[in-house]
């Protein structure tokens, strides 16, 4: 039952409905799918977009963070450079000083006092400098090793120190000697701890030595990097604790050895080591920082766990870690994931608004899209429907009649076709069906002309025969005068020609039907044939009390011309058609043209009889029939003449017509070739 419904909507028995409802279901389908197909394109859309932002704003955020940790790595590198310059400056004025105050005393002392007085001299006036530092101080060596004054290891004192090392094995006083040999000064750095561990660079000594040529001496200073360097550290850690940068983000600073310097934003002050001190959450992630550095010499990323500046409960971080190689520094910046996801969140949101305009501007666009589909869809049902409707109209209506179907009403193509090909069918119809009943009228005509030719038959023949019949019985009689005798054989005699007349004519027809009749041609004198039928009418008419009639033969044919024809067939159609005119006019004139037309014979016979209507001129050359010409006097005859002359005539190669007004007259022309 269910089914049936379903299928009854689904496929309705309506043609008309079912293709607007296929119609409606397709668009509304198609809209439908492409509007999800839109939507759906739309919703990846914002989904890639989106994860690319988060992507790429994750990777903005790394690259800010790379870029702050950089940053500040320059800043230490720059700094490094002025405190390495500070130093160097530092040992460079000592040397100098000492320098000029030896070379005031040469130059004062030079050939008034001893070499070893002047020497004595600048020992003294050396050892009497002051400097920034307490240790600081200036040396004398001889350039070849051997030690002149240090004031702090009297015991160099003229000692070949050509052989002292240090922490890394390299000859110092060699180097020294080694550099003045090239140049007249110049720094040198070594090492003189190897014990540290970290920063390694404060276990340096630099140290700045300059020819003195007059004794082959040189003077010298050296520096402790590791005096100055806690001071360098402090300011650098002070600076580094003071960067800030969005959602809370600082730079953190660790040496390698474990020892924090800038932590959670603020300079390191205490004693913790996160290497060590295992039970510090702490350690960890700076064990985490070792391992990406290991992995990746030149900074890296990681994530870890980690509390926010003030706040105690951990989240989710990235930092960048680089090393600063110089002193082991650890130098890093992060920002937390949660704060980026808010952020990221933030934008999400917005792209979700546009997605969400364009989602609904697609939603409108589909809406109107269906709206104006169903605009369509109502107009070609509504076109198809009155086609249709036309359609039904016309076959309900050409039931009884054969009106068209108007084609120029209908809306389509393929209607309009199957409209030409109904009207068609129509006049096809309409055709046969006028055929059929002009066929059955002729059936019905000849029934009724079959009937009347045998009332008129026998009228033609009981006539003749009833007048033979009565004179042969008057003949009979004694009492006969011979002129009395002599009337009635000659009434006899022309019932006799009479009744055989219409035997010919009736034998000829049915030759004629039976294609049996046949045409015998000689060359025959029209003059004479002509003349012949003048003299044999004007006699007729002479004898005939009943008729008024003016006879005459108008031949404008050359009396030498003979033409080739059936004289007795042509002869025959020239009685009839005298013969008709004589009995259809009682007066006026009967005229015979004959002429010659570019070999052909032209006969027309005009009478000035009762004439013929006009619809009725074509009809009387079929046989039987007989013109109806209102209150005509019965004239007899079986309606054959015209019918045998038609055919003889055509026999003979040419035509016969009519023309004829009714009451006033007839020609019937007729043409023959001459031969
Ligand atoms: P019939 O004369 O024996 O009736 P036809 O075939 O010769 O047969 O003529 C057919 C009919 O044509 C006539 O019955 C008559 O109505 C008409 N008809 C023929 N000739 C004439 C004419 N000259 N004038 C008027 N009617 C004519």
């Amino acid at each position: 039952m269910l089914k049936i419904l379903i299928s009854k909507i689904v496929i309705p028995s309506n043609i008309s409905d079912y293709l607007s409802r296929t119609l409606i279901v397709i668009t509304v389908a198609t809209t439908l799918l492409i509007g999800s197909v839109l939507i759906i394109q739309q919703t990846l859309h914002y989904n890639k977009i989106s994860k690319q932002k988060s992507n790429e704003y994750l990777e903005n955020q790394k690259i800010y963070i790379q870029d702050i940790v950089k940053n500040e790595l320059e800043y230490i590198r720059i700094q490094n450079e002025i405190f390495k310059q500070n130093i160097n400056e530092e040992v460079r004025n000592n040397v100098t000083q000492a320098f000029l105050t030896a070379e005031t005393i040469y130059q004062k002392y030079a050939g008034i006092k001893s070499d070893d007085e002047i020497k004595a001299l600048i020992i003294a006036s050396i050892s009497s400098l002051r400097f920034d530092m307490e240790y600081e101080e200036v040396f004398i060596s001889n350039l070849n090793g051997t030690g002149v004054y240090y004031p702090r290891r009297p015991e160099f004192t003229g000692k070949n120190m050509l052989h002292f090392k240090d922490a890394n094995g390299s000859p110092v006083v060699l180097d020294e000697i080694n550099l003045l040999k090239s140049k007249d000064e110049g720094f040198l750095s070594f090492i003189i701890n190897s014990d540290l561990v970290s920063e390694s660079s404060p276990s340096k000594k630099t140290s700045f030595v300059k020819k003195f040529g007059h004794f082959n001496w040189y003077f010298g200073s050296k520096q402790y990097v590791e005096d100055y360097f806690p001071k360098f550290r402090n300011e650098i850690a002070r600076k580094i604790s003071t960067v800030r940068f969005k959602y809370g983000g600082y730079v953190f600073m660790n040496c390698m050895d474990g020892s924090p310097i800038v932590m959670d934003g603020a300079v390191y002050m205490g004693d913790l080591n996160l290497i060590k001190n295992t039970e510090n959450i702490r350690h960890k992630v700076f064990m985490q920082e070792l391992e990406v550095l290991k992995t990746n010499p030149n900074g890296g990323f990681f994530y870890y766990q980690w509390n926010k500046m003030n706040d105690s409960i951990p989240s989710e971080k990235c930092s960048y870690v680089q090393l600063f190689k110089e002193y082991n520094w650890l130098i890093g910046a992060g920002f937390y994931l949660d704060e980026i996801n808010q952020s990221i969140k933030d934008q999400k949101n917005k792209l979700w608004e546009d997605q969400k305009s364009s989602i609904l501007t697609i939603l409108l666009i589909l809406i109107l899209l269906l709206f104006f589909e169903g605009m369509i869809i109502s107009r070609f049902n509504k076109r198809y429907k009155s086609d249709f409707e036309r359609f039904f109209n016309f076959f309900y209506s050409s039931k009884n009649n054969f009106n068209q179907l108007n084609i120029s009403e209908l809306n389509f193509d393929e209607f309009r076709r199957a409209g030409i090909a109904a009207n068609e069918m129509i006049t096809l119809r309409e055709e046969t069906e006028k055929k059929l009943l002009e066929e059955h009228r002729k059936a019905m005509e000849s029934d009724r002309l079959k009937s009347a030719f045998l009332a008129n038959m026998s009228h033609e023949i009981r006539t003749p025969m009833n007048s033979i019949l009565g004179f042969s019985e008057l003949l009979e009689s004694d009492t006969l005068s011979e002129k009395d005798k002599l009337v009635y054989l000659k009434q006899i005699r022309k019932n006799g020609d009479m009744l055989l007349n219409v035997i010919h004519n009736i034998m000829d027809i049915s030759k004629i039907e039976a294609n049996l009749l046949s045409i015998r041609k000689r060359p025959v004198k029209l003059s004479k044939f002509m003349e012949e039928i003048g003299h044999h009418y004007m006699e007729l008419l002479s004898t005939r009390n009943d008729k008024d009639i003016l006879f005459k033969i108008n031949n404008e044919v050359n009396r030498e011309v003979s033409i080739q024809t059936d004289e007795t067939r042509l002869r025959q159609v020239i009685d009839n058609l005298i013969g008709n005119a004589i009995k259809f006019a009682s007066s006026g004139s009967i005229l015979v043209d004959v002429k010659l037309e570019s070999d052909l014979l032209h006969f027309d016979i005009t009478d000035t009889g009762i004439g013929i209507p006009l619809d009725q001129q074509a009809a009387i050359f079929e046989r039987f029939m007989q013109a109806d010409q209102g209150d005509k006097i019965n004239s007899g005859g079986t309606g054959l003449g015209l019918a045998i002359s038609k055919n003889l005539v055509q026999l003979l190669g040419g035509n016969i017509q009519v023309k004829s007004e009714f009451g006033k007259g007839s020609t019937f022309s007729f043409y023959i070739p001459k031969g």
